[in-house]
């Protein structure tokens, strides 16, 4: 993608994760031109210079761009780090305001999954769609709420955490201080444990799918019982959201072949009072690691939803 012209460049998105910050530069209609990424520092002073720096290489000409930047962990509407698990040192940080003193330019800064779901929305899956759910299955479980084809924010922005439903009263203990939430038994990280506890030690989540596509009996059991655990989870946000569409992103949806079948047919017999024409699709993204920084730059683009900070309506 390089030796495209900066002039080109007209919104920068940014996903910054527990270990790596991706951004992405697009043209007027949301297509990528280039990408960077650099591994995330600790601490929300050295993460606002990151980001700052990021934004000056992808447009050497500042004020011709909008930036967004989506973040995993919970960001209230005023643009607040209220908890971000798996990034050291932003709580009760304003990564956003901070970026946008910083450059002298508005920021849109909102959680990273609804960052993505924006885009599923926009160009992804989703397109068309009123009413759908997204699962972001990685580390932990995100998640995000299509509502009349708007991602939903709740009333303090914090809406549409799924990872940390209590799925089984009396459970695993979770990083969050509680029993049970759904990413301990849904999420990468708790395929990789199955795997292990069923396979043997050692055994991870990528040996598990790499083995069922040879035909292992045993890996596809191992499938079978994590599908039941993420179906289970579906069940709960269909049953509250009634959704047309489920969308599946992060490092489990490159494998979404081997376990579409399982879930469906699990969420099949979860879902009561509905039919096969009622029963919501679920399906993988196909944004790849890209939406959630697409995502972001459309936030800021669009320059409403997320929570936007503009120095120049400061007083
Ligand atoms: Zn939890």
């Amino acid at each position: 993608m390089s030796g495209t012209r900066s002039a080109d460049v007209t919104r920068l998105g940014f996903d910054v994760g527990g270990t790596k910050i991706l951004g992405v530069a697009t043209d007027d209609g949301g297509a990528p031109l280039r990408t960077v990424r650099e591994p995330t520092p600790a601490g929300a002073g050295s993460l606002v210079d990151t980001l700052a720096a990021l934004v000056r290489e992808l447009a050497p000409v500042q004020g011709a761009v909008s930036v967004g930047v989506g973040m995993a962990g919970l960001i209230t509407t005023a643009g607040v780090v209220t908890t971000s698990p798996n990034l050291d040192g932003v709580n009760g940080a304003t990564i956003g305001a901070d970026l946008s003193a910083v450059l002298g330019m508005p920021v849109a800064f909102e959680n990273e999954v609804n960052c993505a779901a924006r885009w599923e929305l926009s160009s992804g899956a989703a397109q068309g769609i009123r009413h759908g759910v997204m699962v972001a299955v990685g580390t932990g479980i995100g998640g995000a709420f299509m509502v009349d084809g708007e991602v939903l924010r709740g009333a303090n922005g914090l809406a549409g955490e799924p990872g940390h439903m209590i799925v089984e009263a009396s459970g695993r203990l979770c990083p969050c201080g509680r029993r049970g939430c759904w990413e301990m038994y849904a999420s990468g990280s708790a395929l990789n444990r199955l795997a292990a506890e069923r396979l043997g030690e050692g055994m991870r989540g990528p040996d598990v799918t790499a083995a069922a596509r040879n035909g292992d009996a045993g890996a596809h059991e191992v499938l079978a019982e994590y599908s039941h655990w993420l179906a289970l989870g579906i069940s709960s946000l269909c049953v509250l959201t009634d959704p047309e569409l489920v969308v599946i992103s992060g490092g489990i949806s490159e494998d979404w072949d081997l376990l579409a079948q399982p879930v469906s047919e699990r969420l099949g017999e979860l879902l009561i009072g509905r039919t096969a024409e009622t029963r919501p699709a679920v399906v993988a993204s196909e944004a790849g690691e890209l939406s959630s920084a697409l995502g972001a730059a459309l936030s800021g683009a669009q320059g409403d939803g997320a929570a936007l900070s503009d120095p120049s309506r400061m007083t």
